[in-house]
């Protein structure tokens, strides 16, 4: 019997032994063609020498100095690279994972309203049906139902408003803009509700990754959203945890959608399932605001800014780079997707497959016309990934998708 506590108590998963590419062995030698890369991790694959190298010599040279003491070259090094690859952002902080990039996002926008005398500044606004992480903070700013059901209790109050989810919210006679318009409009009706000056900021992942399935925002929505954000003086921080590091097909996703944040989160494919590693990038405006009071962000962790992590992340970018992956994920996603629509087009039980770059969803329904979804008590999601997995690939299911 295990001694682990693993994700259901009910059920020990096989024995991964060996990653090989594109694929994880389990100890019965069956190989599992890693589709999803976990959740949304594993972009280099699951043996890239260079990664592999880099972390190796970073822990013959220097595993680990905490970030009270010291700082590094490689966390150096990173910052100065990634704040190149980010538009808009001069400022970056490492963590292990993404909830904890969540988290300290979410108190970096407290504190910086509290250092420019504006402490009433303290709600958060975010979506329904998204995710933002596990930790209490990350799990009250999300809004998967399901997930925050028996914590309720335990969690901040946050404010939800619908997502850009274009496939079940957009009215028949509605185009895409009026939709995009409309749905960013929410935001603004909880401000006035809410009174701007409560309000810190409006957190969302730019494109919705688990709990909706690959979901784009619509023309013109971040546009509007940003108009909001800077009316009312509220910071915008997207999440990019799942969808960032390049699996969109460019390395920030909001590059794509016209659009500057006030923080961004990433993790996940930053060190590529190598190393955990996650990070917040900032307006320099907003540190300039805690340099010139406390001069000092009330937050920190033990690993943060570790040393094998950011070796990992360098590599991790440098391969990005040098092998001109992010064209790849454009011209593979396209083709993904295209066969995909057209292999489905006619399906009775896949209502849409949509998303952007190598980061694709189908969203399955019981009845394509009136979309209605399949009984909850099925749990088909996890049918479809055990037969999935039976047969040798690995998918990232998710239940539940409207409510
Ligand atoms: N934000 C988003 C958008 C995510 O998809 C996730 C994880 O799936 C998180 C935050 C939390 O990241 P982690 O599981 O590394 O804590």
């Amino acid at each position: 019997m295990s001694h682990v506590i693993h994700r259901s108590l009910l059920h020990t998963p096989p024995m991964a032994i060996k990653g090989d590419g594109i694929y994880l062995i389990d100890s019965t030698g069956k190989h599992y063609l890693d589709a999803c890369g976990g959740a949304a991790v594993s972009c280099l694959g699951h043996s890239n020498k260079r990664v592999q190298a880099a972390i190796k010599s970073q822990l013959d040279i220097l595993p680990y100095a905490h970030t009270g003491f010291f700082s590094t070259e490689t966390l150096e090094q990173l910052a100065d690279n990634l704040v190149a690859l980010a538009p808009g952002m001069g400022k970056v902080q490492f963590l292990s994972g993404g909830s904890e990039a969540i988290e300290a996002s979410l108190k970096l926008s407290r504190q910086y309203f509290v250092e420019a005398g504006r402490p009433n500044k303290h709600l958060f606004i975010a979506r329904q049906q998204s995710y933002h992480g596990n930790t209490l903070g990350g799990l009250a700013v999300g809004g998967n139902r399901w997930r925050r059901r028996d914590f309720k209790p335990l969690l901040m109050q946050v404010h939800h408003i619908p997502p850009c989810y274009e496939y079940r919210w957009r009215y028949a006679d509605e185009n895409m803009e009026e939709f995009g318009l409309r749905m960013a409009n929410e935001l603004e009706t909880k401000i006035l509700e809410l009174g701007a000056d409560n309000v810190a900021a409006f957190v969302a992942e730019t494109v919705v990754g688990a709990t909706l399935g690959a979901v784009c925002p619509a023309p013109g929505y971040f546009t509007r959203i940003r108009e909001i954000c800077d009316q009312y003086d509220i910071l915008l921080i997207l999440d990019e945890v799942m969808c960032g590091c390049g699996r969109t097909g460019s390395f920030f996703a909001y590059e794509q959608f016209n659009i500057l944040p006030d923080i961004v989160t990433i993790g996940k494919g930053l060190g590529a399932g190598y190393q955990p590693i996650s990070a917040l990038l900032c307006r320099g405006g907003i540190t300039e605001q805690i340099q010139l009071g406390s001069g000092f962000f009330q937050h920190g962790h033990t690993f943060m800014g570790h040393a094998c992590g950011t070796a990992a992340a360098l590599a991790t970018i440098e391969v990005i780079e040098q092998d001109d992956l992010l064209a790849n994920v454009q011209l593979r996603g396209n083709s993904l997707l295209g066969k995909l629509k057209q292999a489905y087009a006619d399906h009775p039980h896949i209502g849409q497959v949509r998303g952007i770059g190598l980061f694709i969803g189908l969203e399955f329904v019981q009845d394509r016309v009136s979309k209605a979804p399949f009984d909850a008590s099925l749990r088909l999601h996890r049918r479809l990934k055990n037969s999935a997995m039976d047969n040798g690939l690995l998918c990232y299911p998710m239940g539940g998708t409207i409510d």
